[in-house]
């Protein structure tokens, strides 16, 4: 292992048109359009993802902007090639991510920047990923643009889900298509990595990794990071195997059940837990269906081929849930498979699933009320919640990881209340804080605000004390306050570190001196609820997304 690792799929990331794996035509069609001066006002590359299109935009970019270019061999040496190779972005190229800057404000603060002519280079270039995500006004104003281009403006679109951008857009863009890649290709791609990385790898063992990865180079170069940094010596088929099957059966089994009992909370720590073991969430989802769909044959009075042992323990689970129900979760599974090849965020997606999953025994319920029946009865269902149709979206049994609130929201502070006898739990919080270590203290000071909510600990940052934030996220950090938190309040505390506006309200001003990165985390939620995923479980649970935050 070298002493500083880059990852894998950075570092092997194509620089040049040649370097692309499997997308031979786009990369011709391309060089040969810039080496022939033909340069389209804006470029939409579209395709699944991990198969080189933001490689592509930046390649194109360093085209486009290179000192000697256009050229189809930008020289790498020129400020503005190392710009973009160093961080994707340059003087006058810009980037930006359309799922978290989807807004009508977004696009134009975008538009007004390339607006003006170029600082130091030949175009002022426009790098928009995930342009789907978009919302129609702000398509609206790039579409305008795209209607009048100023001479000096390029576009480059990317994005993974062509069906979702309009027309109109789509065809004032010269358009490029990049296909899921080959086991084969993958295949090949991974074992001229593991050579150049010297990573004693087996035939046999990168073509497990490469089958795993559906399609992406770069989820397969990842997986070979994992197993690579995992193996101490070589990497063979049981490893990989092995790392692929981090799937623990008990976990999900109680996974099962904790979904089959309509236990959102325990579902998703659940969840957490396999996740956390190491396994990939779409490892976990791939076998969660085959539990389910074995799941699905005992009920159905056909159990699959099995030892009678374990044929007996699927009758079991399957009870847990009503016959209707394992093929209503079954039919949510085969979505969320479909889903889950398309999101960044599988995990999410997963969680989604899971939720929906547990939402079963309830919707069960409420069908019974409508028909006039009584709730169902009966073995399997008795173990689901009894109905709970005052208030079916009741918070008290939340999901965990993402809230779902009724639409009432509750208010972010509490009301004032009196201060409990024995004193304020908030202050004697600081004060046990403060006697146990002061850097921890210290950092909390810098909160806007600290305030109980049920059995959280609210501790909310301006989003210009980020730093504090994720400091205290650390895990020793994080496991000492819910210490001091049980201390103070007499109670098991979680504590929810969240962000907000900073103290006098001025974003922008803030935009200004932070780091992107720091800003793309912490927009994290809004990337969150405009996911279709999110959407569409929103819709089912008729909620809102209130926050999305990460489980200690
Ligand atoms: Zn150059």
């Amino acid at each position: 292992m070298p002493p500083v690792h880059i990852a894998l799929a950075r570092k092997w990331r194509p620089r040049v048109f040649d370097d692309l794996v499997g997308q031979e035509s786009v990369a011709r069609t391309l060089s040969n359009a810039i080496a022939e001066g033909r340069v389209a006002p804006a470029y939409l590359l579209t395709g699944p993802r991990g198969v080189g299109k933001t490689s592509t935009a930046r390649m194109l970019a360093r085209a486009l902007n290179c000192d000697k270019g256009p050229t189809v061999t930008p020289c790498g040496e020129c400020a503005s090639c190392r710009e973009i190779l160093e961080r994707g972005e340059s003087l006058d190229v810009h980037e930006m991510d359309g799922a978290s800057n989807r807004k009508i404000e977004n696009a134009r603060e975008l538009i007004e920047t390339v607006r003006y002519a170029p600082q130091r280079d030949r175009f002022r270039i426009a790098v928009i990923d995930e342009v789907h995500m978009f919302t129609t006004e702000a398509f609206n104003a790039l579409l305008k643009t795209l209607e009048e281009p100023p001479p000096h403006v390029r576009f480059i679109l990317a994005s993974t889900e062509l069906h979702k951008i309009p027309a109109t857009i789509v065809s004032r863009c010269q358009r490029f298509a990049f296909r899921a890649l080959t086991v084969p290709e993958i295949t090949a791609q991974l074992t001229k990595v593991a050579k150049a990385e010297k990573i004693p790898a087996t035939p046999g063992a990168l073509r497990i990794l490469a089958e795993a990865s559906e399609g992406s180079l770069r989820d397969g170069l990842s997986l070979l990071d994992q197993a690579a940094t995992l193996s101490s010596g070589q990497v063979d088929e049981a490893r990989c195997a092995e790392i692929l099957a981090l799937v623990d059966r008990g976990l999900l089994e109680g996974l099962y059940s904790a979904a089959a009992a309509g236990d959102r909370a325990a579902a998703i720590a659940t969840l957490t837990r396999l996740t956390e073991a190491g396994a990939d969430p779409r490892h976990v989802l791939k076998e969660f269906a085959a539990l389910l769909r074995r799941l699905l044959l005992s009920a159905a009075g056909s159990p699959p081929d099995a030892e009678p042992a374990e044929r007996e323990r699927l009758m079991t689970l399957a009870r847990a849930m009503p016959y209707e129900n394992i093929l209503r979760a079954v039919s949510l599974i085969l979505d969320a498979e479909e889903q889950v090849r398309r999101v960044d965020d599988p995990n999410l997606a997963v969680q989604m699933l899971v939720l929906k999953i547990a939402e079963l025994p309830r919707l069960r319920d409420i069908e019974g009320a409508i028909a006039g029946l009584p709730p169902s009865s009966g073995s399997s269902a008795s173990q689901a919640p009894p109905a709970r149709l005052e208030t079916p979206r009741a918070r008290e049994a939340g999901p965990r990881i993402v809230s779902l609130v009724s639409v009432e929201t509750e208010p972010e502070e509490p009301a004032p209340q009196a201060p409990p006898p024995g004193g304020d739990p908030v202050a004697r919080f600081h004060d046990i804080l403060d006697s146990r270590r002061r850097v921890t203290a210290a950092q909390v000071s810098l909160a806007e605000s600290v305030f109980p909510r049920a059995d959280d600990l609210v501790l909310r940052f301006g989003i210009d004390r980020a730093a504090a934030k994720e400091a205290l996220e650390d895990h020793a950090a994080k496991r000492l306050l819910a210490e001091v938190a049980r201390e103070a309040f007499g109670r098991p505390m979680r504590i929810v570190l969240k962000t907000g506006p900073p103290a006098d309200g001025d974003l922008g001003n803030v935009a200004r001196d932070l780091p992107v990165a720091t800003i793309s985390r912490e927009r994290a939620s809004t990337r969150a609820e405009s996911d279709p995923m999110v959407k569409s479980a929103m819709e089912l649970f008729r909620g809102e997304l209130t926050e999305v935050k990460e489980e200690e």
